[in-house]
């Protein structure tokens, strides 16, 4: 799961699209049986890591960018 850095919530989440996007932009999101997220955009599902969060994804409360961590059940590698 992934936390926001700055209200901390959990995995609510909305994807940035870029601009010359050309497919439908539909997006949903579950857990799957090991309790990581799974994104499923236009069709494709794939479970998305930091980098993918940090490029991609905008947190759904505050608003903020790009600055998203593991949650603390999971170690982050250094
Ligand atoms: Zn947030």
């Amino acid at each position: 799961m992934f936390r926001c850095k700055n209200c901390k919530s959990i995995d609510k989440f909305e994807l940035m699209f870029s601009p010359d996007y050309k497919g439908d932009r539909s997006f949903g999101q579950k857990y799957n049986k090991k309790n990581e997220i799974e994104i499923t955009v236009d069709g494709y599902t794939f479970v998305p890591d930091l980098a993918f969060m940090n490029d991609h994804a905008v947190c759904r409360y505050c608003g903020q960018i790009y600055i998203w961590d593991y949650d603390s059940g999971i170690k982050e590698e250094k």
